[in-house]
């Protein structure tokens, strides 16, 4: 990583691959002769159409997307996917489970109350979400339309390994992955539908990815806005009116990119290798650093962990910035750090912060 550049922690929108930004930069004034910025184009006109076709097939290469799946380009964020999801899938009365691992999947909760009848069959609240249910302990409701689950807890750091069978009519598991969204292989088969914003592995803010099997569109409930109704936005390849042309071609250069890379088999390794020296520096550390995360549901992408001296905190997020590693900083409902280790993220950078935290731990132990 260049000397200006920070290590920047984040847990989004967050730090994005430098080569890719580099690429972007040499093209913002002029994509590929076309004299024109991708931001100048129209979203119907040959150039933009030709990113956006190759991000959609790349993205496929990438998750081994089956055919049947469509991949949609969205605006409103993963948040706005939390009332399009039941408004799509469901009537009003319609009841639908839940299994809620942290403030993420209680937020989808909430927002399906008002277009379903969702029920939380598992909450991980009182254990203050440090955990995953055992999926045989699950009872789902047989009428529910569908389960949801999200698949990483950005806020508490806890990650779905495997995924439980939905035991519904429909059969219809349903993950918000934002926060670990191409951060490793995933069977696509096994969902009905996946979303994520992008903006924490996969480009800037202001794109939401919706990979939906292609027989779950076209039941909308009939209040639906126009924009929520995953026909519309199928039917006219994410075109329906002016989409987020910059950020989906951001998002091309960054499946371009993990593609280079080798694929998600090879990104999930280097992940894996990210989070264990990190972790390992945690538990190691005697108590100084806790993880308050069951082991083997531990998060790849989002490592919180406290401070068994809490009034150091500030000293650590103050001694790190200067040595440029920024963005530690815990969410404010869950207090202490967290270090958020995306894909982009290099493993310098985890190194570099596992050896201040060592060095931290000496002076003030
Ligand atoms: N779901 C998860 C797991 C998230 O981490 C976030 C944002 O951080 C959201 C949903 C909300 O996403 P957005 O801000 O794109 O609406």
């Amino acid at each position: 990583q260049s000397q200006d550049r920070v290590f920047n922690f984040a847990a989004g929108p967050a730090i994005l691959p430098e080569n890719v930004l580099r690429k972007a930069q040499s093209e913002l004034y002029n994509w590929r002769g076309s004299g024109m910025s991708v931001m100048e184009m129209s979203h119907r006109g040959k150039e933009f159409l030709s990113i956006i076709q190759k991000a959609e097939s790349d993205l496929r290469a990438l998750l081994d997307i089956p055919p049947e799946y469509a991949v949609l380009f969205l605006q409103g964020g993963a948040t706005t996917q939390f009332a399009a999801i039941p408004l799509n899938l469901c009537k009003p009365d319609d009841p639908v489970d839940y299994i809620v691992t942290g403030s993420w999947g209680d937020k989808a909760f909430k927002e399906a109350q008002k277009f379903s009848k969702p029920n939380v069959i598992w909450s991980g609240k009182s254990e203050k979400y440090t955990k995953i249910p055992a999926f045989e302990s699950l009872e789902q409701n047989p009428d529910a339309k569908y389960l949801h689950i999200c698949a990483n807890e950005t806020i508490h750091g806890v990650e779905f390994k495997t995924y439980p069978t939905p035991k519904n009519q429909t059969g219809l598991l349903i993950a918000d992955m934002s926060s670990n969204f191409c951060s490793k292989p995933v069977d696509v088969s096994k969902f009905g539908l996946i979303y994520a914003g992008a903006q924490k592995n996969v480009g800037p803010s202001g794109v939401t990815i919706v990979i939906i099997k292609k027989d779950l569109i076209g039941n909308a409930q009939e209040i639906t806005p126009v924009m929520l109704d995953y026909k519309i936005h199928a039917e006219n390849n994410s075109l329906y009116n002016t989409p987020p042309c910059f950020g989906i071609y951001m998002c091309g250069l960054v499946f371009e990119d993990l593609l280079e890379q080798g694929g998600l088999e090879e990104v999930e390794k280097k992940n894996k290798k990210k989070a264990e020296i990190l972790y390992n520096a945690i538990d190691e550390s005697k108590g100084f650093y806790k993880s308050p995360v069951e082991k083997s549901v531990r998060s790849l992408m989002n490592v919180p962990f406290t401070l068994e001296k809490s009034e150091l905190e500030a000293e650590f997020l103050k001694e790190a910035a200067k040595e440029k590693m920024v963005q530690l900083k815990g969410h404010r409902s869950v207090g202490g750090m967290r270090a958020s280790i995306y894909n982009a993220m290099p493993l310098t950078g985890v190194e570099k912060l596992v050896a201040f935290m060592k060095d931290f731990q000496a002076r003030h132990a």
